[in-house]
């Protein structure tokens, strides 16, 4: 197993201490990983900031070759890198590679078309006798944090935009699934040229901190925790760097009496614990109108009742474990919490067995201001709540402070567009919830983050506007 990381062109064992990377479907050892030192968070940044003198002029079309061959080698070893997928974080096998491997791939493949689309808006005389024109130039080296609830894919967002645009990354994936992210740095180091990836392993407050706050690197893009997000801020603010969030999540779902209920309840079944629920833009918060509220929670409960939980190669497993034992017990802390003033329709206990498994949960009755409404879970469990009109959803819906991903379930077409209009969320969906691609961005609001990823949008983060002016 490659537990190396990528520094200055060379695979390097960590100097730190060495990190246990866990099963959690047996809460068994997988591998020991040793950390960067911070010595060697040093020569990462500064290998970064070497690589960016050259890799910045580089050409678009060379940039976009190579974010081609990235695809084409993650495409070729997507059997490996979904294999390790699933053991690192307990992800259902196939879903691990058909599910995931496709847009992990696609975003690359969408950036390298990118790369050759960017252009300053203006050239013209603005003041007599001058000309000028408007250059979008890459940031510079970029300081790239990950979580590990989608290891890989989040790991294709942090590099492919700023490869596009010109821009090196120190990537730092979460230290408790680092083993995709580290075969891929392997895979990539005769693709790249040096320095222009650098992979680093180890904890945040450590290796992720030393990263974030180091001068040479001049923009900071994380994917993780509002509580990340925010150190990200700090050091930025510490430096003035540019910086990209995108954090968590708390998905209203609201649905209308005329919705199709059964598509509902199909859609929370799929997408709720998809991932055991770890995903940023789960519908979690379902918002029921009165009228069809006793139906809707049958519907649910109809659906989520059959999901199979189990380990990830079990035959028929829907749901697999949760990535860590304390990320198991924060979910049942919410539910435990939440079970003196609401009810739970099914779910709402650990799972049996050494790995991390918790039972898929509904619970309805749920005041939409009890702290499991309104907190992020990050785990399987979804919330039923009742709204009276709209007005009434909108308000619930934009309470609280994150403003990421959003649906609204209605056949009335007026109503749809009324409501999406109103919604304070970076995407919204109607009458679906999670289908996403490339060219579109994933876009954070509130507290939720700034910017996005993917989409063209994405090339912002790493890319500066400059004013050049000729006089004549
Ligand atoms: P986390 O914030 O605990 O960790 C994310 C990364 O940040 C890890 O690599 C960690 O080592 C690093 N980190 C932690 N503290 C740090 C510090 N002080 N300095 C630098 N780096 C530090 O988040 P997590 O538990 O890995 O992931 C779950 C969170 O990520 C959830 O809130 C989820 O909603 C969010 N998320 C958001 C998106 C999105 O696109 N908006 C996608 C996936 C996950």
């Amino acid at each position: 197993m490659q537990t190396k990381m990528l520094i200055d062109g060379e695979l390097v064992v960590g100097a730190g201490e060495a990190l246990d990377i866990l099963n959690p479907a047996t809460g068994g050892v997988i591998a020991a990983v040793p950390e960067a030192s911070l010595e060697q968070v040093e020569v990462a940044v500064r290998s970064s900031a070497a690589a960016f003198e050259s890799f910045a002029g580089t050409p678009p079309a060379e940039r976009s070759a190579m974010l081609l061959q990235i695809a084409d080698v993650i495409d070729r070893h997507s059997q490996e890198l979904a294999e390790l997928e699933s053991l690192d974080v307990g992800k259902p096998w196939p879903s691990a590679h058909d599910d995931e491997m496709p847009l992990t791939i696609d975003v690359f493949r969408f950036f390298a078309g990118a790369a050759r689309t960017m252009t300053g808006s203006a050239a013209g005389e603005y003041v007599t006798g001058h000309t000028s024109m408007i250059r979008r130039d890459p940031v510079g080296p970029v300081a790239a944090i990950a979580p590990w609830n989608y290891p890989l894919m989040m790991a294709s967002w942090k590099l492919a935009a700023p490869i596009a645009a010109g821009c090196p990354v120190v990537l730092k994936p979460s230290e408790i699934t680092p083993l995709s992210t580290l075969r891929l740095a392997e895979l990539l180091q005769g693709v790249l040229p040096k320095g222009v990836l650098n992979v680093i392993h180890g904890r945040g407050p450590s290796v992720g901190d030393a990263l974030i706050n180091s001068p040479e690197m001049e923009a900071i893009t994380v994917t993780g925790s509002p509580a990340t997000g925010m150190a990200a801020m700090r050091a930025a603010s510490k430096q003035i760097r540019h910086v990209h969030l995108e954090l968590g999540g708390k998905a209203p779902v609201i649905v209308f009496e005329d919705a199709d209920l059964d598509a509902v309840a199909e859609t929370i079944r799929y997408g709720s614990f998809f991932n055991a629920g770890q995903d940023c833009a789960q519908p979690c918060r379902v918002l029921v109108a009165d009228a069809v509220y006793d139906k809707m929670v049958a519907s649910i409960e109809g659906q989520v009742g059959q999901i199979q939980i189990g380990g990830p190669k079990e035959d028929g497993t829907e749901m697999g474990p949760l990535v860590s034992s304390a990320q198991r017990d924060r979910v049942a802390g919410f539910v435990e919490r939440a079970r003196e003033t609401s009810e739970i329709v099914t779910g709402g206990s650990k799972g049996t067995g050494d790995g991390f498994f918790y039972q898929p949960t509904v619970i309805a009755n749920v005041d939409s201001r009890a702290e499991v409404a309104s907190q992020e879970v990050f785990g399987p469990v979804v919330t039923v709540s009742r709204f009276t009109d709209a007005d009434e959803a909108l308000k619930i819906a934009n309470g609280g402070s994150y403003g990421l991903a959003s649906s609204v379930w209605t056949r009335d077409v007026g109503r749809a567009m009324q409501m999406t209009s109103k919604l304070r969320y970076g995407f919204t969906w109607v009458n679906t919830h999670g289908v996403v691609t490339p060219e579109m961005p994933w876009a954070a609001m509130k507290g939720s983050g700034t910017g996005s990823d993917m989409s063209v949008y994405a090339l912002d983060a790493y890319t500066s506007i400059r004013h050049v002016m000729v006089a004549h």
